[in-house]
Parts: C-alpha cells; sequence; structure tokens
C-alpha cells in the first residue's frame, strides 16, 4: 500500500435514507415533513436582498439566535445554530466528548452516533434498550465521558417523560449530556426547561422534521452560556461561516409563524394516529410513536419484503439491515391522502 493511504482516517459514514426523484412517488423513507414550510417563508424570499449574497454571512447568525432565543425564553448566549442539528451534533460530540471513558448512547438509537464517535475516536459503550425498545436509565448512572440520547428515540419513537431525563441529568452531573429532541414537537416536553437548573445539558433541535425544513439545513442547541461558548469556539476554530445568509433569513419566518407550525404539528399527529390504528388491523404492531414516524413489524410477512414491494409501487419507507431491527419498517408520516395510498399497497401486498 502507497504511504499516504496509510494515512486516510477509514470510517463507516453514515447512510442516509436515499432521495428518489421520481414523479409519481410516496415518499415516506426520512421523516421528512409532508407540508410546505410556513407561508412567511415565501414573502422572505420575495424580499431577499440578492445583493447581500456578495458579502459574507453575519458569523453569530444573531437574526436566528435572537429569535430562537425569544422563542425558547431563553438569553442569546444560550443558544447555538448549525448546518441541521447534524453539524450541531457533530460539532457538540467534538467539543464535549475529549475525556477517556466511555460516552453512552444506546444500541439502538440515531446511527450517526456510533460514526461521530468513531470519527473523532471517542470511546464509547451502547447499552442495549430493553425487549420493549425502551432505555434503561439506570444504565447510564456510571462513570462515564458523556452521555447522548434522543427523545423521543429514533427509530423506535419512542418517548420518555421528563422525570426519565431528569433522572439521567441528576446521575451525570459531572459529564455533558445532550437530549436529541429532532422529534420533540411532535408530541413531547421538551428537556429545554432544566437548561437553567443543569448547565451540563444540551438540548438539539432540528428545522428539518417539525418545521418542514430538511432542505434549508438549519439545526440549534440550547444549552448553559458556558457551553454554547465552548460550542462557538469550536465552530470559529473550523469553520465560521456555517450559515449562509439565505438559512438566516428564511430561518426567522419558520420560527416567527407559530400558528401555522401548532396547525401542521396537529395535522401530523391526527394522521399518526389514524395510522396506528390502521396498521394495527393489518396485524402490525409498533411501539407508540410521539414522533412522525412509525417503527412497525408485520408477524407474518418479513419486514426486507414488505419494503420491496412497497419499493414495486414507488412507495418508499426505511428499512434497516440491522441485527434486532431488521424484521422492522420506519414509516413516516405522510399526508392523510398518502397514507390512505400506502395503507391501500400494504393491504394489498398481505392479502
Ligand atoms: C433527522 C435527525 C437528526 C438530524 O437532522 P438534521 O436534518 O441534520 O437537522 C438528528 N437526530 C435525529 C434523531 C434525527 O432523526
Amino acid at each position: 500500500m502507497k504511504s499516504w493511504k496509510e494515512n486516510i482516517r477509514r470510517i463507516d459514514p453514515y447512510v442516509p435514507g436515499e432521495q428518489p426523484d421520481l414523479e409519481d412517488m410516496i415518499k415516506l423513507n426520512t421523516n421528512e415533513n409532508p407540508y410546505p414550510p410556513a407561508p412567511g417563508i415565501i414573502k422572505a424570499m420575495k424580499e431577499f436582498d440578492f445583493d447581500k449574497l456578495r458579502l459574507y454571512p453575519d458569523p453569530t447568525a444573531s437574526m436566528l439566535t435572537d429569535s430562537l432565543a425569544k422563542y425558547y425564553h431563553v438569553d442569546k448566549e444560550q443558544v447555538f445554530v448549525g448546518v441541521g442539528s447534524d453539524d450541531v451534533l457533530a460539532m457538540a460530540f467534538l467539543t464535549f466528548f475529549n475525556s477517556k471513558k466511555p460516552i453512552l448512547f444506546p444500541d439502538i438509537t440515531y446511527s450517526f452516533y456510533e460514526v461521530w464517535a468513531n470519527l473523532y475516536k471517542i470511546p464509547y459503550e451502547r447499552p442495549q434498550l430493553d425487549d420493549n425498545f425502551k432505555i434503561n436509565k439506570e444504565d447510564y448512572y456510571k462513570k462515564n465521558g458523556g452521555v447522548v440520547i434522543a427523545n423521543p428515540n429514533a427509530p423506535t419513537g419512542i418517548y420518555e417523560n421528563l422525570e426519565f431525563i431528569e433522572e439521567i441529568l441528576l446521575h451525570n452531573q459531572n459529564s455533558v449530556v445532550i437530549v436529541d429532541e429532532a422529534y420533540i414537537d411532535f408530541g413531547g416536553e421538551s428537556a429545554v426547561r432544566f437548561v437553567e437548573k443543569y448547565e451540563n445539558l444540551l438540548v438539539v433541535q432540528t428545522f428539518s422534521k417539525s418545521r418542514s425544513m430538511a432542505g434549508m439545513r438549519i439545526g440549534f442547541a440550547i444549552g448553559h452560556k458556558d457551553l454554547i461558548k465552548a460550542l462557538n469556539d469550536v465552530k470559529y476554530s473550523y469553520n465560521s461561516y456555517t450559515m449562509n445568509q439565505v438559512s438566516l433569513c428564511f430561518g426567522v419566518p419558520a420560527i416567527e409563524d407559530d400558528i401555522y407550525f401548532k396547525e401542521t404539528l396537529k395535522r401530523i399527529i391526527d394522521t399518526r394516529e389514524r395510522t396506528k390504528v390502521e396498521l394495527k388491523n393489518l396485524g402490525f404492531s409498533f411501539p407508540d410513536s410521539m414522533t412522525n414516524f412509525i417503527f412497525a413489524t408485520h408477524p407474518q410477512i418479513k419486514a426486507i419484503d414488505i419494503f420491496r414491494a412497497l419499493r414495486e409501487k414507488n412507495i418508499f419507507v426505511r428499512h434497516f439491515n440491522l441485527s434486532k431491527i431488521d424484521n422492522y419498517l420506519r414509516i413516516s408520516i405522510g399526508t392523510d391522502e398518502e397514507m390512505d395510498k400506502f395503507i391501500s399497497a400494504l393491504k394489498e401486498i398481505l392479502c
């Protein structure tokens, strides 16, 4: 092997869900929001000053951090924004997880955590979920270099209440605890309310799912100002301008239009609850989801076979070829019409 090849940083990358671009497809594979972004964004787009693109954007992203601070009732020094929550989380791993002790996250969770841990050479342990895919909080009551919990968890969809999260915080006051709340808006209660009480808590959220802006790439973290300062120090050591001018301008109306936001959330939650009933009638079982997806398995037909049959019909869901979950499908919640078509397709496949 050529010596330069020996020095390459080798990593098994995260594999995102596919982004097919077919005319007549139902895309339920990446937990995108089926509804358009807030109407205020169209206005912002029309009024956008293109001359601004000549200039570097505000490195502090203050338009967006101010707007988020106001919405979540925290100081702007407690808010950090990034290029999707993936960017925020990657930065947080790099910033906070520098111990020789392993960081802890569940064996079944957002698979990017393991990729970042490998990329940054952070030691880690993955305590197992129980047989019902629930997190055993006691697994996190030991010495560690940090804790990462997705709440609700992905891809299971299971939400744990704030008492559960607080127990984990109480037992981990000497390490940074990241709570990834990518799906919190779909019915859960945010741990943001704990950031005053626990200065080692970093709550991470995204505009990609509940705010219909996966294509814009905006994520954010809320925590104690010392955590946010540390994140910014790493950011400025890496790329000062993560947030482009367009994201800054379009992100603000996405926060401000709260009525539209709540309306679309309600529609997705209603559709999710209806889909749960339909899936149950077809014999599927699934953990109770508080997200915009359902993680379902069928007692007779293998998940991979259903996945393939749906694909034939241009209906895309997500299948993970990983042990323990390879007989499950993660089904994102689309519009009512999309879910009706999806259920009809399932009926054809199952009979
Ligand atoms: C989707 C998702 C993210 C990343 O979302 P971004 O689009 O990068 O903001 C992070 N964590 C979990 C659990 C997710 O499902």
